[in-house]
């Protein structure tokens, strides 16, 4: 099974994908993740988008072509497979089209994550994460539960706020997404593939809306 978490920066996608990945043993394919890595081993891939990333523009298609290609082709024979950003436009969409079908994977669903775009702006700029395991947070959504220490691996110190989790870069990303990515609802709502998730909900509540909507307990 593959699935595609289409939705605006902030919706959840991340958040939902790390659950499916510890309660179902999907795997979770995020290219913002993998850009981030590059970047922070500052390889050669890292040094071209660091900078394209920090202005919360879209680097080009032929770089997370190449990743998630490679990442598909990996992990094909997964219980599932979920792609965490990607696509983000047409092209993008066309090209995973394409991978998918050289693999004979066919594309089960598009969660489409429905969340109201003032509350994003909130959850990104109170999104932290465990610099050791990655695990994610929200100062006031999701902290916790002891001030400064990771719940899953127990890192006690300053947890990273990403450098384009700033106010005026996330109005940039998600004018972005209204402009380049927002339109692969009608892409897949064509090929009858799109599934409304409505993402405004505690994670829980949506943990369950997603169960429900793909078939599987939660
Ligand atoms: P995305 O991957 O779509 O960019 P994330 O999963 O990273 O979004 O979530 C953004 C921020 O919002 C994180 O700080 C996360 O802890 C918080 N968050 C995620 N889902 C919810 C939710 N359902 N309710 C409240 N806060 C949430
Ligand atoms: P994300 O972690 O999904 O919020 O992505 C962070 C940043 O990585 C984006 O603002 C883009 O600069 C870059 N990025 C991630 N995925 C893609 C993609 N599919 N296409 C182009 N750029 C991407």
């Amino acid at each position: 099974m593959v699935f595609v978490f289409l939705g605006p920066p902030g919706s959840g996608k991340g958040t939902q994908a790390k659950i499916l990945q510890q309660n179902k043993s999907f795997v979770h394919l995020s290219t913002g993740d993998m850009l981030r890595s590059a970047v922070s081993e500052g390889s050669e891939l890292g040094k071209r988008v660091k900078s394209i990333m920090e202005q919360g523009l879209l680097v080009s298609d032929d770089i997370v072509l190449d990743l998630i290609r490679d990442q598909i082709k990996r992990h094909k024979s997964a219980p599932g497979i979920i792609l965490d950003g990607y696509p983000r436009n047409v092209a993008q969409a066309r090209a995973l089209d394409g991978v998918l079908k050289s693999e004979n994977i066919s594309l089960t669903s598009v969660l489409s994550f429905n969340v109201d775009e003032a509350l994003l702006v909130e959850r990104i700029v109170g999104r932290r994460s465990c610099p050791k395991c990655g695990a994610s947070y929200h100062i006031k959504f999701n902290p916790p539960k002891r001030s400064g220490v990771c719940d899953h691996c127990g890192f006690a110190g300053v947890f990273t706020h990403r450098t384009d989790d700033t106010e005026v870069v996330i109005r940039g990303r998600l004018k972005v997404y209204n402009d380049q990515t927002s339109a692969l609802k009608s892409y897949y709502g064509d090929m009858d593939r799109l599934i409304d998730v409505e993402a405004d909900l505690p994670p829980k509540a949506v943990t369950n809306k997603i169960s429900e909507a793909i078939g599987l307990t939660p």
